[in-house]
C-alpha cells in the first residue's frame, strides 16, 4: 500500500488529502500538523473549516485510510510521498520584507524531513512557493541525507475555498512539475498514478519544476488581475453613468475573455491572491524586472483603491462623518461558503470605519467574535505567522460588537456595508430592517447582491458597487 503523509492541516492539506483518501482505497493518508487544537478538530464532528461536503468526505474515509495526527516524524517516517503544504506567508521583516514569501515553515518541514527519513522519498511542493524552491529543499534535503534519493516534485493547489470539494473531484487541470532526468520522471508517474485514479489523463499537465511552480503565481496573479480590472472600470461606471454589471455582462460575452470572474467588488480578499502577487513582484525585483514588477503591483494597487473607495463613499455620503454612528457590517468572510477571513476586504473596511469612529456590528454566518476581534486587532501580514498559531486573548476591538443575527446587526443602525456575498443576504426582510434603523437609513452594497430599485422602494439610500448612483450620492462630495 502507497503511504502519503501531507505536513500541513489546514485549508488546502486537510480537503486535498481527505479526496486523495476518499478516491484511492488503496492508498493510506495521513495528515500531520504542529498544531495539536487542529488535529483535534480533524478528528473530531466539528472541522476546524468550513467548506460544503467536505463533512460527509471525511466521515467516509476517517479511520479508514485517512488519519490525523501530531506524531509527525513517524508519518513522515513511514511515507513514500511526502506532501508538504505548510503555510507560506509574506514575511514581515527583513530582507524581502512586506513582499517575499517567508519559508521558515517549509524550511524547518524540509530539515524534518532529512532528519527523520530512513528510505527514499518524493517530496511535494503543495504549498505556493517561489520559483526556484525546490532547488533550494533539494541542497536541504540531500546536505542532510544519508545516502537516501529524495525527488522533488512541484504539485501545486488550484482549489478555490467554499467550492474546495467540488473542485478537487474535477479539477480543470492538475499540474506536476518534476526534475527531466529518469528518476524525476519516476516520481511524477507516481504521483500521477495517485490522481489518475479520478482525474482525466489529459487533465494531468506535466512540465518542469520552475513551469509548475511560477505557474501557480502567474495563475494567481492572471485572476486578481481580472477583479481589478473590473473593478477599475467600476470606478469609471459610476463617474459616467454605465452600469458595470452591463459592462461586464457585455465584455464576457466575448469567447476570448469569457465571463467568469468580472464581478465587480469591493475587492479580493484570501490568503493567496495578494501574498502570491506580492511575492511575484518581489522575484521580479530580484530578476532584474522593475516594469513587469510595478505591472503586477498595480494589480494590488487597484485593489487598496476600491476598499478605499469604498470606505469615502460610505463617509462622505453619510454626511462626511460615522464617528458614534452604528454601521452594521453584513459579512466578514472573504467570500461565500467559507469562514476564512485572511485578507477579507472587510478587515480593510472596518479598519477604515473604526479610523472615523464609527461603531460597527458584524454578522457574518460563519465567523466567530474571537476570530473578528483578532483580525481587527492584528497588524497587516501577522495572521499566518506563529502568533496565529497560538491560543492568543484577542484585544477586544471596543467599537466593535459581533452578533449571530443579520436583524440585530442592523437594528438602530445608520447604514449597512454588505461585504461578503452570502446567499442568505438576497433574502434578509429589508423592509424590517428598514424600519428599526436610523433615518435616513443607507445601504452600501459591496458585492452588488441585493435589487437595489427594490431597496429604493423601500426607503433605502442605496449605493451599488459600478451602478449608477442614486440623487443622493451625486450630490455629496467626490470620492477619491
Ligand atoms: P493553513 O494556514 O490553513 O495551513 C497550514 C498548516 O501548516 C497550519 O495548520 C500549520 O499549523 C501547519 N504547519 C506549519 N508548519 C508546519 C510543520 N513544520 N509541520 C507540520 N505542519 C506545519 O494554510 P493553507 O490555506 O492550507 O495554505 C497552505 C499552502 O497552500 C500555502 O502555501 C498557500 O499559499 C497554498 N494554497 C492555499 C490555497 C487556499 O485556498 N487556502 C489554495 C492553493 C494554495
Amino acid at each position: 500500500m502507497v503511504k502519503i503523509c501531507c505536513l500541513g492541516a489546514g485549508y488546502v492539506g486537510g480537503p486535498t488529502m481527505a479526496v486523495i483518501a476518499l478516491k484511492c482505497p488503496d492508498v493510506e493518508v495521513c495528515v500531520v500538523d504542529i498544531s495539536v487544537a487542529r488535529i483535534n478538530a480533524w478528528n473530531s464532528d466539528q472541522l476546524p473549516i468550513y467548506e460544503p461536503g467536505l463533512d460527509d468526505v471525511v466521515k467516509q474515509c476517517r479511520g479508514r485510510n485517512l488519519f490525523f495526527s501530531n506524531d509527525i516524524e513517524k508519518h513522515v517516517a513511514e511515507a513514500d510521498i511526502i506532501f508538504v503544504s505548510v503555510n507560506t506567508p509574506t514575511k514581515t521583516r527583513g530582507l524581502g520584507a512586506g513582499k517575499a514569501a517567508d519559508l521558515t515553515y517549509w524550511e524547518s518541514a524540509a530539515r524534518m524531513i532529512a532528519d527523520v527519513a530512513k528510505s527514499d522519498k518524493i517530496v511535494v511542493e503543495k504549498s505556493t512557493v517561489p520559483v526556484k524552491t525546490a532547488e533550494a529543499i533539494e541542497k536541504i534535503l540531500t546536505h542532510n541525507s544519508k545516502g537516501i534519493k529524495f525527488q522533488i516534485l512541484s504539485n501545486p493547489e488550484f482549489l478555490a475555498e467554499g467550492t474546495a470539494i467540488e473542485d478537487l473531484f474535477m479539477p480543470d487541470r492538475v499540474l506536476i512539475g518534476g526534475r527531466e532526468t529518469p528518476e524525476g520522471q519516476k516520481a511524477v508517474k507516481a504521483l500521477k498514478d495517485v490522481y489518475a485514479h479520478w482525474v482525466p489523463e489529459d487533465r494531468i499537465l506535466t512540465t518542469n519544476l520552475w513551469s509548475a511552480e511560477l505557474s501557480k503565481l502567474a495563475a494567481n496573479a492572471f485572476l486578481a488581475q481580472r477583479i481589478s480590472s473590473v473593478n477599475a472600470i467600476s470606478a469609471l461606471c459610476e463617474a459616467t453613468g454605465a452600469n458595470v454589471a452591463e459592462v461586464a455582462y457585455a465584455v464576457g460575452k466575448d469567447s476570448r475573455i469569457g465571463p467568469r470572474f468580472l464581478n465587480a467588488s469591493v475587492g479580493f480578499g484570501g490568503s493567496c491572491f495578494q501574498k502570491d502577487i506580492l511575492n511575484l513582484v518581489y522575484i521580479c525585483e530580484c530578476n532584474g524586472l522593475p516594469e513587469v514588477a510595478n505591472y503586477w503591483k498595480q494589480v494590488i494597487k487597484i485593489n487598496d483603491y476600491q476598499k478605499s473607495r469604498f470606505v469615502n463613499r460610505v463617509v462622505s455620503s453619510m454626511f462626511n462623518t460615522v464617528s458614534g454612528k452604528k454601521i452594521a457590517v453584513l459579512g466578514f468572510a472573504f467570500k461565500k461558503d467559507t469562514g476564512d477571513t485572511r485578507e477579507t476586504a472587510a478587515i480593510d473596511v472596518c479598519k477604515g470605519l473604526l479610523g472615523d469612529k464609527a461603531k460597527i456590528s458584524i454578522y457574518d454566518p460563519q465567523v466567530t467574535e474571537d476570530q473578528i476581534q483578532r483580525d481587527l486587532a492584528m497588524n497587516k501580514f501577522d495572521w499566518d505567522h506563529p502568533i496565529h498559531l497560538q491560543p492568543m486573548s484577542p484585544s477586544a476591538v471596543k467599537q466593535v460588537s459581533v452578533t449571530w443575527d443579520a436583524y440585530e446587526a442592523t437594528k438602530g443602525a445608520h447604514g449597512i456595508c454588505i461585504l461578503t456575498e452570502w446567499d442568505e443576504f438576497k433574502t434578509l426582510d429589508y423592509k424590517k430592517i428598514y424600519d428599526s434603523m436610523q433615518k435616513p437609513a443607507f445601504l452600501f452594497d459591496g458585492r452588488n447582491v441585493i435589487d437595489a430599485e427594490k431597496m429604493r422602494e423601500i426607503g433605502f439610500i442605496v449605493y451599488s458597487i459600478g451602478k449608477p448612483l442614486d440623487p443622493w450620492l451625486k450630490d455629496m462630495p467626490a470620492v477619491a
